[in-house]
């Protein structure tokens, strides 16, 4: 039986278009781009079409605001590293509680070696922003903010555009990570006070190890990787040109998938969450069920394991995620659904599906139908489910 993929926030399959727009790169394009014969030149235009097509998927408003990084771990590290360094005035910095830990460990990193204060907004019960929190940390002494546009378990959207007014305001830079978002909900960066945005090729139908940083015209940026004079000095050495030309078509082609696609997406995604709503008891969605991601869905299944879910699901051909891909494999639930305070009874059942153009209403019924006797078995073995029927009070979820 054809396998149902639904991970596709862990990542995508490369489009064959994508796979297609890179090959000659690897063979008769082989030219640094930095190069000044017939080589060369070939090279730098299909980089200089890649940022464009980039420039539209995001509504940059230059092409040279975008800086070509290994993905989305080097695009954040990049963005707060290089604020730091550019405003060594200030010595704080901000990001919430459910950012990928390419920011948190990065900001607990700096925080043990280099003493900056960060500010960690909790979150509430449906993973939105503290937004009375995050006011009361914004002052002069913050150099950035570090806040997601989507998050990678739940799909919750945070209300970046004003966040970054709120904190244009008092100076300090304003950085988004969007791994998540970017080729899956619109973004015009053009009209926001957003300086910097990190993307990455992986998640959109493009190559793995490829992605790339926003840099607003006229913010300072310190290059991280010091090297040549490539990407005009803000990340050295040779530019992964197959990758960037991949990145580049995959954002054309998110672009043009934007509408009908999207909402396609949405429609088999809230189709598969009524089907497993109804069949499932004690079961809810996490996260702001009204602001998210078309794409995601997050389900949580009260008193049992979401690592024996996932076993269970890939024996009957279905891929999903408990969480995050960086965190299953361990037995605690995510840092995630912890910061919303989801309940240990229910975040240790949560699985996530995630959606992308390939998927199709097959795949829907598929996990409609296999889900609710897997739960059905696990719940018979589980000691907290015995005699349970109705959850307790004290386990209700609080989410309406
Ligand atoms: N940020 C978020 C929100 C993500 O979901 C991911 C990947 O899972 C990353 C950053 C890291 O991106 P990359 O795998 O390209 O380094």
């Amino acid at each position: 039986m054809k396998p149902v993929y639904l991970d596709n926030n862990a990542t995508t399959r490369v489009d064959p278009q994508v796979v297609a727009a890179m090959l000659p790169y690897f063979t008769e394009q082989f030219g640094n781009p930095s190069s000044m014969h017939a080589f060369g030149a070939e090279v730098g235009g299909a980089v200089k079409r890649a940022r464009k097509q980039l420039q539209s998927l995001i509504g940059a408003e230059f092409d040279h605001e975008i800086v070509f990084t290994s993905g989305g771990t080097e695009s954040d590290n990049a963005a707060i590293l290089s604020a730091l360094e550019a405003m060594p005035e200030r010595t704080e910095m901000i990001t919430s509680a459910v950012e990928h830990p390419a920011i948190l460990a990065l900001a607990a990193h700096l925080e043990k070696t280099r003493g900056i204060k960060v500010h960690i907004i909790p979150v509430d019960a449906k993973g939105r922003l503290d937004r009375d929190a995050y006011r009361a940390a914004l002052s002069t002494r913050v150099a950035i903010v570090s806040i997601m546009w989507a998050n990678n378990e739940t799909g919750t959207l945070f209300p970046v555009v004003e966040l970054a007014e709120e904190a244009k305001a008092v100076g300090a830079l304003f950085h988004t990570d969007a791994v998540q978002a970017v080729g899956k909900i619109p973004i015009d960066l053009k009209s926001t006070a957003i300086d910097m945005l990190s993307l990455s090729g992986h998640k959109l139908h493009g190559p793995k190890g490829i992605g790339a940083l926003y840099v607003r015209r006229g913010v300072r940026f310190r290059s991280q990787i010091k090297g040549g004079q490539q990407e005009r000095g803000r990340r050295g050495g040779t530019e992964n040109t197959p990758g960037i030309v991949g990145l580049g078509k995959a954002a054309e082609l998110a672009e043009q998938a934007m509408h009908d696609e999207v909402t396609r997406v949405r429609g088999l995604r809230d189709r598969l969450e009524k089907g497993l709503l109804q069949r499932i008891p004690n079961t809810f969605v996490t996260g702001d069920v009204d602001n998210r991601l078309p794409n995601t869905c997050n389900i949580a299944c009260e008193f049992i394991e979401g690592e024996a879910i996932l076993l269970l699901l890939n024996r009957a051909g279905i891929a999903a995620s408990s969480g995050s891909a960086c965190t299953s494999g361990s037995l605690e639930p995510s840092h995630v659904l912890r910061a919303m305070s989801v309940p240990y009874t229910a975040a240790h059942g949560a699985t996530r599906f995630s959606f992308s153009r390939e998927n199709n209403d097959e795949d829907v019924d598929r996990v409609i139908e296999a889900m609710p006797p897997i739960i059905e078995k696990l719940r018979d073995l589980s000691p907290f489910w015995q005699g349970a029927g109705e959850a307790p009070a004290a386990f209700k979820p609080v989410y309406a």
